[in-house]
């Protein structure tokens, strides 16, 4: 098995699967149809007018277990997308994010044995990208209810069980212009700008000491016409990811307060992914995995974001859970040879033992 695995994750990894390369996702997702063209697998394409999904399911009933992952990547160089292995290492553009787990999970719905859990695959092409919803679409249209969702992102085999979800702010003030040297006759936009950022910077709920917390982040920051001008406008953007309801309701409150004529505020609210702990499929997973890896499985929470929102979002138990690699996003990413392997197995033993 490791040589099919290592091997499809080399071929996955050589299409430059960026978010401009139309082009490169549509020849990937074709040679993931082609590659299963004898298996028996029923495979549709879910095109939305920000991303595609492939959707593959193994049975003509409902599926129970849903397994998820994406073939897109975050740019590298030419040199990222032709794979190397050295010693145990796999290294390449998307190696661990998420070509070689896309590899494990397309061997493992197409080796699935008969009479095991009814299985499906929902392979997308927009997780990187921040406006990317295709996983979202696919869970309404297809009106997907597994009993239970793998999102195979790097943990080094931890169960993340939260993560945050995500606030985009931007705002906009229009103020008037001046000659600066009479700042009495114009409106300052960047001091105003400024002045609404530092009321929500100032809010309570950024004041906790819990490790798991919401935060704010300004990301940009423009405005000015001239260097002796009074600026007419500015503009910001902030990143703000949230824990849980009521801190998504205080940032909610909070923005409401700042409101005025001269402000434009634009907001794109994404979900946090949470999962309860005594799931009983999660549970499962924890209890293979312990024996697994001869360690006691630790319940993971995560800045970051994935797909696994959306399938919260929808009120479906899912669970982040992926192999080991480092640099996802960066120079030298690599995966774990033997982890593929052994997350091939810990995927086939938990989808054996459902009962
Ligand atoms: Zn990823």
């Amino acid at each position: 098995m490791t040589k099919n695995i290592t091997k499809l994750a080399k071929q996955l990894i050589r299409f430059p699967t960026t978010e401009d390369n139309q082009k490169a996702k549509k020849q990937c997702f074709n040679f993931i149809i082609n590659y299963l063209k004898n298996s028996r697998l029923k495979i549709k394409k879910i095109i939305t007018p920000i991303g595609s999904a492939l959707y593959i399911t193994n049975t003509t009933t409902k599926p129970i277990i849903c397994l998820v992952g994406h073939i897109d990547v975050v740019p590298g160089n030419y040199a990222d997308y032709i794979p190397k292995i050295i010693g145990n290492k796999l290294f390449g553009r998307g190696a661990i994010d998420m070509k070689g787990s896309v590899a494990v999970l397309i061997e493992v719905i197409k080796n699935a044995p008969a009479g095991t859990a009814p299985l499906s695959l929902l392979l997308v092409d927009d997780e990187e990208k921040s406006t990317g919803t295709a996983a979202r679409v696919a869970i309404q249209q297809l009106n997907l209810r597994p009993h239970f969702t793998i999102v195979a992102e790097q943990t080094d085999f931890n169960l993340v069980t939260q993560q945050k979800g995500t606030v985009n702010v931007t705002l906009t003030y229009r103020g008037r212009a001046a000659h600066s040297a009479e700042p009495q006759n114009g409106v300052n936009a960047l001091d105003k700008l400024i002045a609404k950022i530092t009321q929500l910077q100032n809010l309570p709920l950024w004041k906790t000491k819990k490790k798991f917390r919401p935060t704010i982040s300004l990301t940009t920051l423009a405005g000015g016409e001239a260097k002796n001008s009074i600026p007419a406008t500015a503009t910001a953007t902030l990143n703000i990811r949230y824990t849980n309801g009521e801190d998504k309701r205080q940032l909610l409150n909070g923005i409401k307060k700042i409101k005025e004529p001269r402000l434009k505020i634009g907001c794109v609210v994404k979900p946090l992914m949470t999962v309860p702990k005594n799931n009983c499929n999660l549970q499962r997973l924890k209890k293979l995995l312990d024996v697994f890896t001869c360690q006691t499985t630790a319940f993971e929470k995560s800045a970051t974001g994935s797909d696994a929102k959306y399938f919260s979002e929808a009120g479906l138990p899912v669970v982040v859970f992926g192999p080991i690699g480092r640099n996802y996003h960066a120079k030298n990413e690599w995966a774990d040879l033997k982890s593929l392997e052994s997350y091939y197995s810990i995927l086939n033993q938990f989808i054996n033992s459902y009962s």
